[in-house]
Order: C-alpha cells, then structure tokens, then sequence
C-alpha cells in the first residue's frame, strides 16, 4: 500500500519506526469505520499522523490522549530526555505545543481530538466504544497495567488492540508492555494478527457489531 501522509512524518520528534507507523495506518484505516480510535502517548504527535491520516480517510475521529508532561524515561537525566522539549516551570516536559504544531501543519485539526489527561482520569468519564487502541503511553508497569485494564477492554469485537514497545527478549526494552501483551492474548479476548518491529496487533474476538 502507497501511503501519503501531508507532512514528511520523520520530522516529527518520536521512537515509531515507518514500518510500524504504516502498520498502525491500516489497521485504522480498516477498522475505524467501526468507531473512533484511541490513541495514549501522543507526545510530539507522530503515530497521531499515522493514525489521524487513516481516521481522516474514513471521516471518523483519532482520540489523541496524552498528559503531555512526557514518561518517566522522558524526563532530565533519563535515557529518551530531549533538553528542546524540557520546560523549567514545572521541571518536566511539555509537549503538548510541538504536538499541536504536527496536527497544524499535517491539517489533521478536524479529525485529531487531544485529550490532555492522565488516561486514568478520562476513563472515569468514557463511555464510547472504540474500533482501535494504541498503547504506547508510560512505560512503567503501575501505567502500562492502568492503559490495559482501563483501554483494552473497550475495543468493540472485530477491532484491534495495538501494543509499542513489545520486547520479547529482555535485553532489548523494559518489560512492562510485553507483559500486558501476554495478558491480552492469555485473556483469550484479543489474538495477535501481526507483529511489525516491536508493535503488535491484536484483534478483539466476538460478534462484529453491524
Ligand atoms: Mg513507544
């Protein structure tokens, strides 16, 4: 599939491989006329592009949530800390104007609704069904385990759980998005329909709504 996206999409600050943005695009692109996406961990906006792109393509909507004070690992002294995006005032990240910056200027304002929240807090207040959730947010397990238990089981049957930083082997990334990974397939509610690098797609299994 030849994908144009409205912006060169690795000039976005962000850790999305192409091959797994691409991934991400058709997924949404094929199950989003089920209902709108979400996606947690929007940072600088660069799989929102991805997904918002095939979101738009359908007419139907892209939740980017994001607290947009950046992960655990984001912040000064951390491995994935980026000095550009450090703001002094509260002594974490801010990313919330780079990420308003990529859906300006990829034209996705009338698709890409930011939810700027702890994804605990707008799950106290969710009730929408969704066709496709991204996890891709804190990395720690207290947040990884919260994203799943909260998110996942609001993917309609027939849509697709997509889990980032998937790493089977220890030695290549910390372990919290691998475990709930195991958790969605031991829960015999998803099943993995494709691995593209360390993204994993899941589909939610039962009676497709018609
Ligand atoms: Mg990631």
């Amino acid at each position: 599939m030849t994908i144009s996206l409205p912006i060169d999409v690795e000039t976005v600050k962000g850790f999305l491989d192409p091959a797994e943005g691409a991934a991400l695009y058709e997924a949404a692109l094929e199950v989003s006329p089920l209902g709108p996406v979400l996606e947690i961990g929007s940072y600088c906006g660069k799989s929102t592009v991805w997904i918002g792109a095939a979101c738009q393509k359908n007419g139907t909507v892209l939740f980017a949530l994001d607290h947009h004070r950046g992960s655990e690992e984001n912040q000064a002294g951390w491995e994935h800390h980026d000095g550009e995006l450090y703001d002094s005032e509260t002594g974490m990240l801010n990313t919330l104007p780079l990420f308003r910056r990529t859906l300006r200027m990829a034209k996705l304002e009338d698709t890409v609704v930011p939810l700027v929240a702890p994804s605990t807090v707008v799950s106290r207040g969710w009730a929408t069904p969704l066709s496709m959730v991204f996890i891709d947010g804190g990395h720690a397990m207290e947040h990884a385990l919260n994203d799943y238990r909260l998110w996942a089981p609001r993917v309609l049957p027939g849509g697709l759980l997509a889990i980032h930083d998937v790493f089977p082997n220890p030695e290549d990334g910390g372990r919290p998005p691998y475990e709930i990974y195991k958790m969605a397939l031991a829960s015999q509610l998803f099943e993995e329909v494709k691995a593209v690098k360390s993204l994993r797609l899941l589909r939610r299994l039962g009676q497709v709504p018609v």
